[in-house]
């Protein structure tokens, strides 16, 4: 699902944030992404989500060598890849309804099927009651799963999260790391950065670790 072939990044002519990287993801694999502040983890993900291309090397996504894809291309290929923020990023002008409709009403999803994938989403995250609710009345767990609804209501293989349990004590946290593996069983290719060790540790997950933009854990597992 993802792969990374000898994958540089530098920014600038001076500072390289990636050093020859290589791993490869499997459809419905679950793993973790960590390192210190700095290390690359940013990098790695903006790589996947076409906000960043290498400087040297392949990103591969879904069978596709993202390197040269064309500009016009790039918004077809992020709607396969569902994202979670620390900050969640959610609109507090709307409902939570509306804020999980978001990616849809931007694809242009007919109005009849928006409503049911956005209940069947906020099902899976077991927030259906809360749909007319404001995200502001919600609590910060809660908060994090209508992000996790939204980034998954357009059905994405691929779910890249960064820090997603950022500012959630370890029982929300694991909660939610719950709902990750929900969608790994389910054939969904699950990809979190995270500094949590002791959240990393206790899930037992393949774990990609990042030093000064080189690869020193995780990259041979599955090969
Ligand atoms: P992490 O997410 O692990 O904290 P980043 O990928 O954000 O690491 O950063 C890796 C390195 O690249 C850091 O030294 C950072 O300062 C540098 N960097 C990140 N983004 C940019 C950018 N847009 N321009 C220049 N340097 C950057
Ligand atoms: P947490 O301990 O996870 O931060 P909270 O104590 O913030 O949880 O919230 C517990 C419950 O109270 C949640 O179900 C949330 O929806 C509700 N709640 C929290 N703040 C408000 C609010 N300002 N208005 C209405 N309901 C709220």
């Amino acid at each position: 699902m993802i792969e990374f072939q000898q994958v540089t990044k530098r920014y600038g002519s001076d500072h390289t944030a990636l050093k020859q990287v290589n791993f490869h993801l499997d459809r419905g694999e679950l793993a973790f992404l960590t390192g210190h502040s700095g290390a690359g983890k940013s990098t790695l993900l903006k790589l996947i989500m076409l906000m960043e291309r290498p400087s040297a090397g392949n990103v591969v996504v879904g069978g596709q060598v993202l390197n040269n894809m064309p500009r016009r291309q790039v918004p077809y290929i992020r709607r396969h890849i569902g994202v979670v923020f620390q900050n969640h990023q959610l609109l507090f002008d709307r409902t939570v309804f509306d804020n999980v409709a978001l990616p849809l009403e931007v694809m242009g999803v007919p109005a009849r099927d928006v409503g049911r994938r956005v209940r069947a989403a906020l099902d899976k995250v077991g927030l259906l009651s809360k749909e007319k609710m404001n995200p502001m009345q919600l609590s910060g767990g809660e908060q994090q799963r209508v992000g996790i609804a939204r980034a998954v209501v357009n059905k994405p293989p691929l779910l890249l999260a960064d820090e997603p349990t950022g500012n959630l004590d370890p029982k929300l946290s694991a909660d939610i790391m719950h709902l990750f593996e929900q969608f790994s069983q389910v054939g969904v290719t699950v990809l979190i950065a995270s500094h949590d060790i002791s959240l990393i540790h206790d899930m037992g997950r393949r774990t990609l670790t990042l030093e000064q933009g080189r690869l020193t854990g995780g990259m041979n597992h599955g090969l």
